[in-house]
């Protein structure tokens, strides 16, 4: 797959839209453009990966790094129930885009989310992009702080 077919690569690159929130030299974190819940993000390794077999391990390390850092903004920010990092190898794990990312997802008691959630959020019933950017900017003050 070459970057111009990556969703997550044109990102990267610039070409496509994200609500950004963090980024360093190797990773990019940004809200999910669909959120399964309030404060759903994502973090990714800058360089192309289809999944964590094809990477070498110490490049997941600033992954699972930044990954920390953000689920830690969105933790004092948000203040959850609790969060999953959660990270897809494969379409029978879920995986609809094919460059490694973990998600960042707040959970709440009862929330009913299953971990194979729908991706789809069935007509755009939870996309509500002025609240994702809203909760994109307190992200992106608590990792500035
Ligand atoms: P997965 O199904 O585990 O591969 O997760 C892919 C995630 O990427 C889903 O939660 C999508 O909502 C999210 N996603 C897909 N395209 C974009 C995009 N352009 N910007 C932000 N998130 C996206
Ligand atoms: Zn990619």
């Amino acid at each position: 797959m070459s970057a111009s077919d990556c969703i997550f690569c044109r990102i990267v690159a610039g070409t496509s839209d994200c609500l950004e929130i963090y980024q360093d030299e190797a990773t990019l974190s940004f809200m999910d453009i669909n959120p399964a819940n309030d404060g759903h993000c994502l973090v990714i390794p800058k360089e192309h990966f289809e999944n964590v077999f094809d990477m070498p391990p110490s490049d997941f390390g600033a992954v699972a790094s930044t990954a920390a850092k953000v689920a830690r903004a969105v933790n004092e920010v948000l203040r959850p129930g609790g969060i999953n990092l959660t990270q897809a190898n494969g379409k029978a794990a879920g995986q609809s885009v094919l460059h490694v990312h973990v998600h960042v997802l707040p959970r709440r008691a009862r929330d009913n989310l299953l971990m194979n959630w729908s991706r789809d959020s069935g007509g755009g019933r939870r996309f509500d992009r002025d609240r994702i950017a809203e909760i994109a900017e307190r992200l992106r003050s608590r990792l500035r702080g």
